[in-house]
């Protein structure tokens, strides 16, 4: 008795519970539906220094500012489309940290990580702009195997790829390779589209690579230039490419020449506004080509 009086009792309360479920799941369902509907996804624009990040985030309409450690997100818009630049800072720790946090918090749809570099091709000239259709981690390196007293060698270095396997990649032959990430092809198209709009000097595709170090020495430089391919240098674009493949977001490089020290082109600070105003042309060219909802 006392148990048939328990389950009607249990059975009153469940009623309205489930009833309720049901309800919140409905509307919760069509709430995640319509912000999927307005949000669209930003595309994410980052720069290094302040000369390398300002210039681009002045352009912005509407621009909220927000922090995450030393990062500073300028979110805004062009042509009426989400826009956020990111202010870095130097290198690729910093930058590979500001790309993570960016995709976590904002879910970009495209990223181009954009500024300065040192030239590695004799050809190209201060001013000039390299689309990077590869990019490479140039710090990342094997020694030889040398015993007390015999010396080091950069030149017989070993490129190392760390994304070879998850095992030591100090044992592993397989990872003695150089690793490339290549650029978006349709963030390639929408650049090259655009190139007649750039007149400060020639714009072409090439290879960027990336460590912490600045290159000073002529025959190092040329051996980058031989081994690797390189067009440039600079200390930031491989770990923003790295963490995009991580997530599986486009990406592309984009680097002006500030310097170039194989055709002795001197550093110049004002080539970081003129990259800034080309990608600007790029992104607004990349947004007319999204297919609208
Ligand atoms: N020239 C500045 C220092 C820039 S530090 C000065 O002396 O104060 C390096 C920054 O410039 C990095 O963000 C890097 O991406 C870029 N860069 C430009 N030319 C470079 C080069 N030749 N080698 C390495 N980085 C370069």
């Amino acid at each position: 008795m006392i148990n048939k009086v328990c389950k009607r009792y249990v059975l009153l309360a469940i009623i309205p519970l489930l009833l309720l479920s049901v309800l919140v799941g409905c509307s919760s369902a069509s709430q995640t539906e319509a912000s999927q509907e307005t949000d669209q996804r930003p595309i994410l624009i980052e720069g290094p220094m302040p000369i390398e990040a300002e210039n681009f985030a002045q352009k912005l309409k509407n621009v909220k500012e927000e922090k995450s450690g030393t990062f500073v997100f300028y979110k805004g818009t062009v042509d009426n489309y989400p826009v956020i630049v990111v202010k870095t800072g130097k290198g690729m720790e910093n930058t590979a940290a500001a790309t993570a946090i960016a995709i976590e918090k904002y879910n970009p749809i495209a990223i181009i990580n954009q500024g300065t570099s040192g030239g590695h091709d004799p050809d190209l000239n201060v001013f000039d702009i390299v689309l990077g259709k590869r990019t490479t981690n140039i710090g990342s390196m094997k020694t030889a195997d040398k015993a007390k007293n015999e010396g080091m060698d950069p030149t017989v270095w070993k490129p190392m790829d760390l994304m070879a396997s998850e095992g030591s990649a100090g044992e592993d032959p397989d990872a003695e390779k150089i690793r490339y990430y290549e650029g978006d092809k349709d963030l390639l198209a929408a650049a090259n589209a655009v190139k007649d709009k750039y007149t400060k000097g020639k714009i072409v595709e090439g290879t960027i690579g990336s460590a912490d170090v600045w290159n000073n020495e002529i025959d190092r430089i040329n051996w980058f230039h031989k081994k690797y391919g390189t067009s440039v240098e600079e200390m930031e674009t491989a770990s923003a490419a790295q963490i995009a493949k991580a997530y599986d977001t486009p990406f592309l490089g984009i680097r002006i020449l500030s310097n170039n020290k194989v055709n002795g082109g001197k550093y110049n600070p004002n080539t970081a506004a003129a990259n800034q105003e080309y990608v600007y042309e790029v992104v607004k060219e990349y947004i007319s080509t999204m297919p609208s909802e």
